[in-house]
């Protein structure tokens, strides 16, 4: 056995340098089945976790314009849109009479939404309709702050009162800064993304944490990007899951390749080693497929994250009711059990 993945199989934290030794050298089989044994050693009871929630893209306008996203316009283009709040309740209507209690409001970097439309929004979603709201990625968040000249934490504090219980990892990608500058120059920093999430969970709001690879970053890149989550979660343990994506061909502004099976896997296995300090991780089902999927539970994964209503920026691959996401997980050998976004 690998020197680094006998250390975890001992129940000792691996440092960064041992994370990089097992992604370049340790075979696969032997880094899924390590982080199979420490997924069953910290979740014995073989239980695996899903929720149900619809992604409400409120706005498509995003001045970032991130050379992978296909999904931004320009607040003066046709196709443009910014929801209503009238679209929204109807939009979290549908959802509620499919089962779904929770709200994921995503959008872009819109310059002209005033912070009123947040509020009410967040006010009409929590106190009318009764679901629960995650929303709002760190560069949202940031821009948002700047344009309403307050303090973020200000701003973090503003929304929470208004309704939101947490907070989306969206937009890590890959929390390298040369990786950053390809990714969207326009984003925030490796270090702005982490202390923006530091201090949202600080305030109160936990989230999760993510990784989106398959491009032209390198084993040193993931690393760094492993080792910054496992410094924040250090810190705040306010991180509830993480989860590991692949990059979706979307433009051709931006190189994607191929992610072959056995390295989702083993990224996702070494996740579960890494991460001694994140209680869940997460498989994606929505980029990597069923199979694989399925495959990923067998490898330190203990949640599928589905099944999630609407999705405007991946390609589907997800389960789309609760009795084809617990048959699914029954199928692979597990107990299901429903949780919500926070893992309440
Ligand atoms: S990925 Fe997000 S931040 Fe980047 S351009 Fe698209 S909507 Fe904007």
């Amino acid at each position: 056995m690998h020197e680094a993945l006998q250390k975890a199989l001992n129940g000792k934290r691996i440092s960064d340098a041992d994370a990089l030794d097992i992604l370049k050298n340790a075979p696969w089989t032997d880094v899924v089945q390590v982080g199979n044994a420490i997924r069953e050693r910290l979740l014995p009871e073989r239980k695996v976790g899903y929720t149900a929630y619809r992604i409400v893209n409120y706005t498509n306008v995003c001045t970032v314009r991130c050379s992978f996203c296909s999904f931004c316009r320009y607040p003066h283009d046709k196709d443009s849109y910014v929801y209503t709040l009238d679209e929204m309740r109807e939009k979290t209507r549908e959802a509620k009479a499919l089962g779904a209690n929770q709200i994921f409001l995503q959008g872009g970097v819109h310059p002209g939404i005033k912070l009123d439309y947040y509020t009410s929004t967040l006010k009409m979603l929590t106190q009318e309709e009764g679901v629960t709201v995650r929303g709002f990625s760190p560069v949202e968040l940031v821009r948002m702050a700047e344009t309403y000249k307050m303090p973020l934490e200000e701003l973090i504090d503003t929304l929470k009162d208004a309704g939101l219980s947490s907070v989306p990892g969206a937009g890590a990608e890959i929390l390298s800064d040369s990786m950053r500058e390809k990714l969207s120059p326009r984003k925030l920093t490796a270090d702005e993304w982490c202390n923006t999430m530091a201090l949202c969970q600080k305030h109160g709001l936990p989230g999760s944490a993510n990784i989106v690879f398959g491009s032209d970053e390198t084993p040193e890149q993931i690393i760094e990007h492993l080792s910054r989550i496992r410094n924040v979660q250090d810190e705040t343990n306010g991180f509830k899951s993480f989860v590991a994506w692949t990059f979706q061909p979307q433009t051709d502004k931006f190189y994607v390749r191929y992610v072959r099976g056995d390295e989702y896997l083993k990224l996702l296995a070494l996740s579960r080693i890494f991460f001694d300090n994140i209680p869940h991780i997460e498989v994606s089902l929505l980029g990597m497929g069923l199979q694989l999927g399925e495959l990923g539970l067998h490898a330190g994964a203990d949640d599928i994250n589905s099944i999630v209503i609407e999705e405007n920026v991946l390609q589907s691959h997800g389960l789309t009711t609760v009795a084809a996401a617990e048959q699914f997980i029954r199928d692979a050998g597990f107990t299901p059990y429903r949780r919500t976004l926070n893992f309440d």
